[in-house]
């Protein structure tokens, strides 16, 4: 399909107008939001040139001859390689080992600290790879993952990490960052962390949830991360208890700080449940401190509001209409897959964004929110010239069947093509018998202990 050249145009594609043309200029930050276009400006019919792996020109359809091949999309939808802001890659695919089989939060913590005593970097890494494999193959050019870090973990799960990102370095940017108690940020363990995270490159994170002890913990995490530069990524309030403030905290500490480096809170669930006076407030604390917030609706879905053999009642979705209106940059992720806290999930940043248009009302202009799974977390995670349609970058695409978001939304568009520098991958997902010896071979988990206890 794709013309085996280094000089080729794509024809007639349909390019969200909100993704095309947003070249780097100064600091990403200062950047402002531009207003959400109108209906008939969510799309732009154009052509694009693409040239030694670059993207060479961008102009409206049709205008301009063509010497060089060209292949004709009839008006398929083209977005840049998808950015997947919060992943937990280390804990994906353990389903079938260890099932949640109530699906609570709290299960899941307790599935997972069980599962997680026979971690080792073989383990990790197999199953990291897996869901790396689906991201690439889904069209992401970029993954941050938060990897469980509490005590002997930090060191199987950033082994893992380093030997994923250099053996995956021509194909994926991928970006750690520690999640751990933010308790342990009172311990000399916490700044021994730090400094392993400082020296990987990665961003300091932890997991923030009320107790009495809350604004220390806050306080000195950030001061941490200040003394070591480091960006900052915290899960945060993932709970529907209202009195859950920590998103509040967070703003609050990072402007008494000047914190000078990008923060990013994840979940912060409970603001949905507060008053709406109370969330005002706390999304504009948020916003004067440069917070950006990920959401991750399909894991929040699943996890929020469950009591066994009750059906829920709210979606455990943040306020991301209303962050997104006061200016907030706002992401959302695909966070766990196949694992305690979640069932299912594939990597798809594409299904992450149709989930959402159906959990969220990311309603019509779609065109503004196709930057949350694409620009605007390439932004929050310092990648300039990701997440784009523009030329002189890299031509990492995604080219659709579909002609419009009500064709791109309602089928799962596994016919896809993956473009990265101009060139068509041919990468299939991988078989989940990849992983049958982790999952399923009983004498292989019972030497490494598993039932045993
Ligand atoms: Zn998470």
């Amino acid at each position: 399909m794709i013309p085996k050249t280094d000089h080729y145009w794509l024809r007639n594609a349909h390019v969200p107008a909100s993704l095309i043309g947003h070249i780097p200029e100064g600091d990403k930050r200062d950047r402002p939001t531009s207003p959400a276009p109108k209906e008939q400006d969510e799309l732009q019919w154009v052509d694009i040139e693409i040239a030694n792996g670059a993207i060479a020109s961008i102009n409206a359809a049709g205008i301009l001859s063509y010497s060089q091949p060209s292949i004709d999309l009839q008006g398929g939808m083209v977005f840049p390689c998808f950015v997947d802001m919060h992943t937990h890659l280390d804990k994906g695919h353990l389903w079938e080992r260890a099932p949640n089989l109530t699906g609570t939060f709290a299960d899941g913590l307790k599935t997972i600290g069980q599962d997680s005593e026979y971690w080792d970097a073989e383990d990790v890494y197999r199953r990291m790879e897996f869901g790396l494999k689906c991201s690439y193959v889904h069209g992401t050019k970029a993954v941050r993952t938060h990897l469980d870090a509490g005590g002997k973990l930090a060191e199987i799960t950033l082994e893992a990490f380093r030997a994923l990102r250099d053996r995956w370095a021509d194909r994926m940017i991928l970006q750690a960052v520690c999640l751990v108690a933010l308790e342990d940020f009172l311990t000399p363990q916490g700044e021994k962390l730090a400094t392993q995270i400082a020296e990987l490159g990665g961003v300091l994170g932890g997991f923030a949830s009320m107790n009495s002890e809350i604004e220390r913990q806050i306080d000195r995490t950030m001061a941490i991360a200040q003394a070591h530069n480091l960006d900052l990524d915290l899960h945060v309030d993932e709970t529907n208890d209202p009195n859950s403030i920590c998103l509040k905290i967070v703003a609050e500490t990072a402007l008494r700080q000047r914190f000078q480096k990008q923060i990013v809170c994840g979940h912060c669930c409970s603001l949905a449940v507060q008053p709406t006076e109370e969330s005002a407030r706390t999304i504009a604390l948020v916003k004067q401190a440069n917070i950006g917030i990920v959401s991750l609706p399909m894991c929040n879905l699943y996890l929020q509001d469950r009591q066994p053999g009750q059906t829920p009642h709210w979606r455990g979705v943040t306020l991301l209409h209303e962050l997104k209106q006061a200016g907030v940059p706002v992401a959302i992720a695909s966070d766990n897959c196949r694992d305690p806290f979640h069932a299912f999930g594939d990597h798809d940043a594409l299904e992450v964004f149709t989930s959402s248009a159906k959990i969220a009302h990311l309603d019509r202009p779609y065109g503004d929110w196709c930057r949350a799974v694409t620009l605007t977390p390439a932004q929050l995670m310092g990648l300039p010239t990701v997440g784009q349609i523009s030329v002189g970058l890299p031509a990492d695409l995604v080219l659709f069947k579909a002609r419009r978001y009500s064709e791109l939304l309602s089928r799962s568009q596994h016919d896809r093509v993956v473009l990265r520098n101009g060139t068509a991958i041919d990468a299939k997902l991988p078989d989940y018998a990849e992983l049958d010896d982790l999952q399923l071979t009983l004498p292989a988990l019972k030497r490494r202990g598993f039932f045993n206890q």
